[in-house]
């Protein structure tokens, strides 16, 4: 008999108050309930239009190419995604992580996301994997700046663009990683870290595809590098796999390879919430 989603919910919670060092990843679908679409669910951006995805890998080459130019076409572009999604609001499912940091049953969240959602509901311990769209980062230094630092617009106006790396002078492009474009150093060792020493892993509203970001399940479950490494690096030894569980509308394929232990299908922003007042219930 398949199990209900009582019997998920509470296996969920059970695996959470067993584990010593939990963590959550999380991809777009945990925003969507926020009101900021994803790329490739149902309603996705890149569903609906395709074209703009073939932009996105353009992207980063253009900008290495004239960051001067990238600029213009950005601040005169259509989409001003800035303005959009930063309407937007953290929903159950951000609290609810959040709520588990703070009972220190979660240690980290890493996202995928660029939203800053997460860290507006109140979780402390994020990786930005992909970035921050409210931040800039010099590709040369790795330097991160607030974007409310500078005004783009006058900047444009008075012929000053791009803006410019105050450590090293470098441009600066906005901090989200494009198609072709290396993960931030920082973010791909602590993530990697992470993956390595957790013993328990929640994998939100992600579809899964996009990596390096999706083998941070794979070495999660086969721990690719050896226990004495990881030791070493990290001064934890991990368990052979962590527990792995989805939360998403649909199976991914960390799913259909049995990646993951188990998928609990559905909304995060309603399922999340429910897990962690498990959790509550039985500390
Ligand atoms: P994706 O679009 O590839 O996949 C989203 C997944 O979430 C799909 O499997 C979908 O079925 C599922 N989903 C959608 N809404 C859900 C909900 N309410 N509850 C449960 N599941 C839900 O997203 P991805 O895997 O994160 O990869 C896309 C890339 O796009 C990421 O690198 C991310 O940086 C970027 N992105 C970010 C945002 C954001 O910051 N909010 C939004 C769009 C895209």
């Amino acid at each position: 008999m398949n199990p209900t989603m009582s019997d998920l919910i509470k296996r969920a919670a059970d695996d959470i108050l067993e584990a010593r060092h939990a963590i959550a990843l999380t991809g777009a679908g945990i925003s969507t309930e926020s009101g900021i679409p994803d790329f490739r669910g149902p309603d996705g951006i890149w569903t609906k239009n395709p074209e703009l995805e073939q932009k996105a890998y353009e992207a980063y080459g253009d900008f290495r190419v004239n960051p001067k130019k990238w600029w213009i076409d950005q601040l005169e572009g259509p989409v001003n995604i800035l303005e959009e999604w930063g309407k937007a609001q953290p929903n159950a499912g951000h609290h609810a992580l959040a709520d588990l940091e703070k009972s220190n049953q979660l240690k980290r969240v890493l996202t995928q996301n660029i939203d800053n959602l997460h860290q507006q509901a109140g979780s402390q311990n994020v990786i930005d994997y992909h970035g921050n769209i409210f931040k800039l980062r010099c590709l040369n230094c790795n330097s991160r700046s607030s974007i409310e630092a500078f005004d783009l617009n006058q900047m444009k106006t008075t012929n000053q663009l791009p803006p410019l790396c105050k450590s090293c002078g470098d441009p600066l492009k906005p901090d989200v990683v494009y198609f072709g474009e290396p993960i931030p150093v920082d973010a791909a060792s602590e993530s990697e870290e992470e993956a390595l020493k957790c013993d328990l892993m929640m994998v939100c509203g992600t579809s899964a595809l996009v990596y390096p970001f999706a083998g941070l399940p794979i070495i999660a479950a086969g721990r690719q590098r050896s226990t004495l490494e990881s030791y070493l690096t990290s001064g934890h030894v991990p368990t052979k796999s962590a527990v792995i569980f989805e939360i998403n509308d649909e199976p991914t394929p960390l799913t259909n390879e049995g990646i993951s232990h188990y998928l609990i299908q559905g909304k995060t922003g309603e399922i999340i919430p429910q897990i962690v007042a498990a959790v509550k219930a039985g500390i």
